[in-house]
């Protein structure tokens, strides 16, 4: 992730830990459910990032780095990784293409004993 100037790295620190502090009190904060069977017992599994040739993952069993990534034809993307108590798992990806950004849910298989991102 390439970093801007000086000048704009406390300003997103700003806004990032304001964002942070507002949602610990509740404020906005809309109750994630899953897609498949509509549980709202939901577990944080991972995040990560594709730019460039690099896929980032940060989850519970530790950072995975996947280089080189081929292409998609499409702009960078962030995602998170969750998991629901019967064990659905699914990742929500926003990708920035042509000066839009798109959200989508992925079914997936995860791991069974891969650990929830908050308890690693
Ligand atoms: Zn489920």
């Amino acid at each position: 992730m390439q970093i801007n100037t000086e000048n704009q790295i406390p300003a997103v620190q700003s806004a990032v830990l304001n964002a942070l502090m507002d949602a610990a009190h509740e404020c906005g904060q809309l109750r994630i459910t899953c897609p498949q069977c509509g549980s709202a017992d939901v577990h944080l599994i991972g995040q990560g990032d594709h730019q460039g040739n690099q896929v980032y993952i940060r989850a519970g069993d530790g950072t995975h780095v996947i280089r080189p990534m081929p292409s998609l034809g499409k702009g960078s993307a962030v995602f998170t990784i969750y998991r629901c108590e019967t064990d659905h798992g699914w990742v929500v990806v926003q990708r920035f293409d042509r000066g839009s950004t798109y959200r989508s849910i992925q079914c997936v298989d995860l791991p069974y004993n891969i650990p929830e991102l908050w308890r690693a």
